[in-house]
């Protein structure tokens, strides 16, 4: 598990708040972004930026209708994909990062997704986050994707003091054992969107408010729901 120097104390802390996210959101997780093949769930986290999974959820009904392969979007015109994912936001970039990234797929992948972290961060519009989900979710690699819930939360909960989405990724494996990496991503953003938000943190209603470091309910108010 971890390689960080923790207390006995801390690691049953992270230990409880695991198994409550397990026993809360089950361990049966499924990618928010709907996708049938590998470059379709890179295109889908590609036009994730910035704009909710629904939202490309959407967007991707369609487009993946219309673009049916690699080579679909490779020769797309860079105007028209623009207003095919427009609603998405940052559309030219997108539509510009979509085009190079399935080129290069193409060319020098022989059309296939990569799994290493290089050859994933090498392609237009795939940084660190685009890569581990691309790793965790089609490759089953160990990995923990920093979104922004993942970001606010870890935070939260007193499991990094990082804003630097690199160095919460390290600190992050540091200490969570690997079982956990790629559900721990799906179930702090399920988290984030129901209890956690950021606006307005539902702390009195929220099963790890014992657990957690930054719980605004009062101490003698805790309500424990250890498995
Ligand atoms: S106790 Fe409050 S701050 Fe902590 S995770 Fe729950 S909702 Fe977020």
């Amino acid at each position: 598990m971890a390689t960080k120097k923790i207390t006995k104390k801390e690691k049953e802390r992270i230990h409880k708040i695991l198994e409550l996210l397990d026993k809360e959101y089950t361990t049966d997780i499924r990618c928010f972004l709907n996708h049938e093949n590998p470059w379709q769930l890179l295109i889908a986290t590609i036009l994730s930026a910035q704009c909710t999974d629904d939202r490309v959820n959407i967007v991707t009904k369609d487009l993946f209708k219309k673009y049916r392969s690699l080579e679909d979007f490779a020769n797309a015109k860079q105007s028209e994909l623009e207003k095919d994912i427009h609603s998405t936001g940052f559309y030219r970039n997108k539509a510009k990062n979509i085009i190079e990234c399935t080129r290069k797929l193409i060319t020098d992948f022989n059309g296939e997704v990569p799994e290493d972290i290089e050859s994933l961060t090498s392609l237009a519009g795939v940084g660190r986050k685009t890569a581990n989900v691309i790793r965790g979710n089609i490759y089953n690699e160990p990995s923990i994707v920093v979104d922004t819930h993942v970001k606010r939360i870890s935070k939260k909960l007193g499991l990094t003091k990082h804003e630097d989405p690199e160095k919460i990724e390290m600190d992050l494996m540091d200490v969570l054992p690997k079982d956990n990496w790629i559900r721990y991503n799906i179930q702090i953003i399920t988290l984030g969107r129901s209890i956690c938000t950021a606006r307005s943190p539902k702390c009195e209603e929220c099963f790890l408010q014992h657990l957690c470091k930054s719980s605004l309910v009062p101490v003698e108010r805790r309500d424990s729901k250890d498995a």
